[in-house]
């Protein structure tokens, strides 16, 4: 039996309409669709009736040893001859694991594609009015993993040469670790008083987002019950929220209610 092709699919960043032209045409002739917990469920609704629907999803902080099992899956549906779909958030090497599954699949000669999906990190700013460069404000952007520490022997980032060395830097899965992450980019040069905005379920009807400065966002971020999915974004071009914000998202009372 022919092997089937493995799609290795960016869903986008929360917002359904977010997949690309082609990740929603992979979803439609999908037999097998393995997805990811922050991936819009309403997506689903356009595999075919038949298509099997796996939940593959990880809580964070808990990885247990799912990925051994999504690359099983991966490889005994692609034998069987079947069309599968790996459905990821946003891009799916971002943060997504989509290079390890590319090379399991690479290892074993099945083919696949890889479906490049819109990043939460541009997205959920470009929902809260932030564009992540502008002329003269911010001429490099850097995507760095928020959930490192030093106590716990995870962080192998370069602080000092993040804090000098980018304008507009996006946090991902850093929210629990927000206080750090501040500490760390004022303890190496970035200023105390640069902006960051941290956005929740970014371009979803959920969408919230708070801003304030190295200093201080972490104390706003807690009284506000902010907490994942969320970007974190450093820097300047913050401020041009001020101008551009365009999407009615939860605001107000919110901060008294819950
Ligand atoms: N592959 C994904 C990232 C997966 S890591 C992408 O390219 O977007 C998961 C992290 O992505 C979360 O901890 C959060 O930081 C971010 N994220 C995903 N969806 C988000 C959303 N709708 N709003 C804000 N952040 C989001």
């Amino acid at each position: 039996m022919s092997k089937g092709t493995v799609y290795l699919v960016g869903a986008g960043p929360g917002n359904p309409k977010l997949i690309t032209v082609y990740g929603m045409e992979c979803i439609q002739k999908a037999d097998v669709i393995i997805y990811d917990r922050l991936v819009s469920k309403e997506l689903l609704q356009y595999a075919k009736k038949e298509a099997e629907l796996i939940y593959a999803g990880k809580e964070p902080g808990k990885h247990g040893n799912i990925q051994e099992q999504i690359h099983e899956w991966l490889v005994e549906k692609a034998l069987q001859g079947k069309t599968v779909v790996r459905l990821k958030g946003g891009d799916p090497c971002v943060f997504g694991r989509g290079g390890e599954e590319a090379e399991v699949l690479a290892k074993q000669g099945i083919p696949f594609e890889i479906v490049p999906g819109v990043t939460a990190g541009i997205a959920a700013a470009a929902y809260a009015g932030i564009p992540v460069t502008y002329r003269n404000v911010a001429t490099s952007f850097t995507i760095v993993t928020g959930h490192g520490r030093k106590e716990k022997g995870e962080d192998r980032i370069d602080w000092k040469a993040l804090a000098n060395g980018s304008d507009t830097i996006a946090f991902y899965m850093g929210v629990g670790n927000l206080s750090y992450i501040c500490q760390q980019l004022i303890a190496n040069g970035k200023p105390s008083d640069t902006k960051v905005a941290v956005i929740e379920w970014g371009t979803t009807e959920k969408q919230r987002t708070v801003v304030g400065t190295l200093q201080n966002i972490a104390e706003i971020v807690k009284a506000a019950r902010i907490s994942h999915p969320a970007i974190i974004l450093v820097g300047e071009v913050v401020r041009l929220r001020e101008s551009i914000q365009w999407f009615a998202e939860l605001e107000g009372e919110w901060i008294e209610s819950t």
